[in-house]
């Protein structure tokens, strides 16, 4: 059997992406089914280097799902399944023989609940995200990448003094940026962000905003949001999505001031939600 063996890890430094980006990520005729339930239907899209992309649309619509596809979680909810392709810096994630953990490393993902490792102090939960990888760190070298996953997500200076204390003892926008710091402790090429803001208050949001667009040209950032100002604010592309289908995707400016598809006109200025 040919195993298909995915690109590697970022470089720690990351640069900026130069005036024309690459593809990241290519989805080709993503079909997602929940049994015989198709919830997202023929998407075909690409994911810029370096870029944040937003992904719209009313509730139900397809978003988290096609989200989950994109570093193979949607598989792991019994009876789902998709077809079609998504290839990381071309190399097929659905290939023969591709370990789906190892596609979650270089596609990290933070949930619309920061879910923090309850028993784990904040240094072991950033840890947490390279455990088991085959070169083990040394604990000097473990150290030093907690502290710049740390800074990454612009949490070190409100921790650096209590890191074996329990993540459970910081409030709910300091876990959430812990959940990206720990997402990010791999060097993942591509970051998914599912509602990243939907439990946290409007000070922990903004936190967390600031950080998503500063990660823009380190690192190529998916987000799905219902919350068209924060698309608004934090991305340089945005797809709009409707019942499964992808109905348009272009730079946020244009998509918010001149749709291409009335049916984008029709959500951005709140004719249906
Ligand atoms: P959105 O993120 O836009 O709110 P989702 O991707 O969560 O939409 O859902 C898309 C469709 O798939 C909806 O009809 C939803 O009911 C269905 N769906 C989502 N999760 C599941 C699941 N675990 N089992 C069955 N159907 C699901």
């Amino acid at each position: 059997m040919t195993t298909t063996v995915m690109p590697p890890a970022l470089p720690s430094t990351s640069t900026t992406p130069d005036a024309s980006p690459r593809v990241r990520v290519a989805v080709r005729a993503l079909d997602a089914y929940y049994g015989a339930t198709r919830s997202v239907r023929d998407v075909t899209l690409d994911f810029m280097d370096g870029q944040v992309t937003a992904i719209i649309g009313p509730s139900g619509c397809g978003k988290s799902t096609l989200l989950r596809c994109l570093n193979r979680m949607h598989e792991t909810v019994p009876g789902a399944r998709a077809e079609g392709e998504v290839e990381l810096d071309g190399t097929d994630i659905y290939g023969r023989g591709v370990n789906p953990i190892e596609v979650r490393r270089r596609i990290g993902m933070v949930f619309q609940r920061p879910t923090p490792f309850p028993t784990m102090s904040i240094r072991d939960n950033v840890a947490a995200g390279f455990r088991g990888m085959p070169d083990a760190p040394s604990r000097r070298e473990v150290d030093v990448r907690v502290e710049s996953s740390l800074r990454r997500a612009g949490l070190w200076d409100e921790v650096k003094d209590r890191l074996r204390d329990a993540a459970t003892g910081l409030s709910g926008g300091q876990q959430q940026r812990l959940c990206i710091a720990r997402a990010l402790a791999t060097n993942p090429r591509v970051l998914l962000l599912d509602e990243p803001t939907a439990s946290l208050d409007p000070l922990s949001t903004q936190k967390v905003e600031e950080l998503v667009y500063e990660l823009r040209g380190t690192v190529t950032v998916i987000i799905v949001t219902h919350n068209m100002q924060q698309a608004a604010r934090v991305s340089d592309r945005t797809a709009f999505m409707l019942m499964g289908d992808l109905v348009e995707v272009s730079p946020t400016s244009q998509l918010f001031t001149a749709p291409r598809d009335e049916r984008t006109e029709a959500y951005i200025t709140g004719r249906f939600g």
